[in-house]
């Protein structure tokens, strides 16, 4: 695929007043019926064993059920959010990183040394099958204003902390003008230098990225990171390198986590390839996750051993930079654990 180097702005990111942004268009149309999903992907219901769970049901948008392959069942992109009858096991946990137990009232964890995360919203795009966060109950009301004065007075008093963390949900599905609120108020904190946003959306919904909130981004003193969330090449095509193109020229650092999931991306070919695409709009890998084991997606689970085999594959084959880390996510530690080969 060529690149284009020009970096346009899409009709979609343009609006005249009062009117719906296409990305609250796309987002209010996302499928949320398996069936309708097989259907456009023409697929038979018989041929792929579906499940409607209540708690977390099937969502995802047009645009990424448009970088499917039509009457493949194996697609990598379906298996991330087709709710199959393999989620009924009771295998793995509900809360398997603790973080209910580490979550202030406000929405901020506060579990590593020099940075918190900040729970904007419940909210997201997509649905993704293998989500550590399916089974937390949220409630609707993280991104109200009174959560957000609580947040913005425990940062206050900790003046350790130098970097905040939007994550979510994903933060990205609030509007500008929540966005902006939000890093308003964190830049009047001396002690912030850093804002990150961890987000999927440039890959599921590269609409949202306008113009609009480019501006939000980087209309800040704060030093702006983004890390988005790509599990396999083929969900970064042309619109979503011009996003992330634009993204880089607005100067945002751009880095990629993937996890790693059993049929999706276990092996080292399809993560080589990922790499090299992020690489060619921009994005550094950043972590590679081994699933949190979580109840519902151990089907997706691939063991160390095996994670490391597919690393030293990979490590042979890119320069440094382009291999992620292998790391696992361990209740109560002080970073992120790294795995190193066994
Ligand atoms: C993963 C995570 C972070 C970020 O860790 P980095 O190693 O800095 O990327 C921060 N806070 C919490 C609660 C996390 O789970
Ligand atoms: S976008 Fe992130 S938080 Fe939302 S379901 Fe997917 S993995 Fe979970």
């Amino acid at each position: 695929m060529v690149i284009n180097p020009v970096i346009s702005i899409p009709a979609s990111a343009v609006n005249l007043p009062g009117q719906e942004p296409d990305w609250k268009r796309q987002l209010r149309e996302v499928v949320t019926d398996p069936e309708e999903l097989l259907e456009l992907l023409q697929l038979s219901a018989d041929s792929v064993p579906i499940d409607k769970p209540e708690h977390f049901r099937l969502r995802v948008p047009r645009a990424y059920v448009d970088k499917m392959q039509p009457g493949d069942g194996h697609d990598p992109l379906l298996l991330q959010v087709l709710p199959q009858q393999l989620e009924n096991s009771t295998d793995g946990l509900l809360d398997p990183v603790a973080d209910l137990a580490a979550m202030s009232a406000s929405g901020l964890l506060h579990k590593y040394h020099g940075r918190v995360l900040l729970i904007t919203t419940g909210a997201c795009a997509v649905h993704c099958r293998y989500c550590f966060r399916q089974h937390f109950p949220y409630g609707d009301a993280c991104s109200s204003s009174a959560r957000l004065d609580e947040a913005i007075r425990h940062i206050q008093q900790d003046a350790s902390i130098h970097e905040v963390i939007l994550s979510g949900g994903d933060p990205l599905v609030l509007d500008d003008e929540r966005l902006a609120v939000i890093i308003k108020r964190l830049a009047t904190i001396d002690h912030i230098d850093s804002l990150r946003i961890h987000t999927r959306l440039p890959v599921v919904l590269p609409a949202r990225i306008t113009g609009s909130l480019c501006r939000v981004l980087t209309a800040t003193r704060l030093r702006m990171t983004m890390v988005i969330h790509a599990n396999h090449a083929n969900e970064i095509r042309q619109a979503e390198s011009e996003v992330l193109q634009r993204l880089q020229a607005a100067g945002i650092t751009l880095l990629n986590q993937s996890v790693l999931l059993k049929q999706v991306n276990d092996d080292a070919d399809t993560l080589i390839d990922l790499s090299r695409r992020l690489h060619a709009c921009h994005v550094l890998p950043y972590y590679l996750h081994l699933l949190d084991p979580v109840q519902g997606a151990m089907h997706f689970d691939v063991g160390e051993r095996e994670a490391c085999e597919i690393l030293n594959r990979m490590r042979a084959r890119l320069p440094g930079y382009l291999v992620p880390k292998l790391v696992r996510e361990v209740p109560n530690s002080s970073s992120k654990t790294t795995i190193s080969a066994i």
